[in-house]
């Protein structure tokens, strides 16, 4: 939204008709709009993108619980596989 935002105005600067007694604002819009632009566009493609979920979740401990964390039972492990007896909660 800011780079569209810059580039807008950086497109509109350059679009002003320039008059005399204004010329030196004009010019120094129209060169801070489009360094600008050019900086943002710099920092967006270098910035890292954020992990995805897939790696986000990579990172979470798995849980460790002896108790069922719903209904306080102590799960059993059967054949590899935690659940609770009670209310048949399977931990993955
Ligand atoms: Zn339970």
């Amino acid at each position: 939204m800011a780079l569209f935002g810059s580039a807008l105005l950086a497109l509109m600067s350059c679009l002003i008709p320039v008059e005399t007694g204004q010329a030196f604002i004009i010019w120094a819009v129209r060169v801070a709009a489009i360094l600008g632009t050019a900086f943002l566009i710099a920092y967006l493609i270098r910035v890292p993108k954020d992990p995805s979920m897939k790696e986000r979740m990579a990172s979470v401990p798995p849980a460790a619980d002896i108790l069922c964390p719903f209904c306080g039972t102590q799960m059993q492990v059967l054949s590899g596989t935690c659940s609770c007896p009670k209310c048949g909660v399977v931990r993955i």
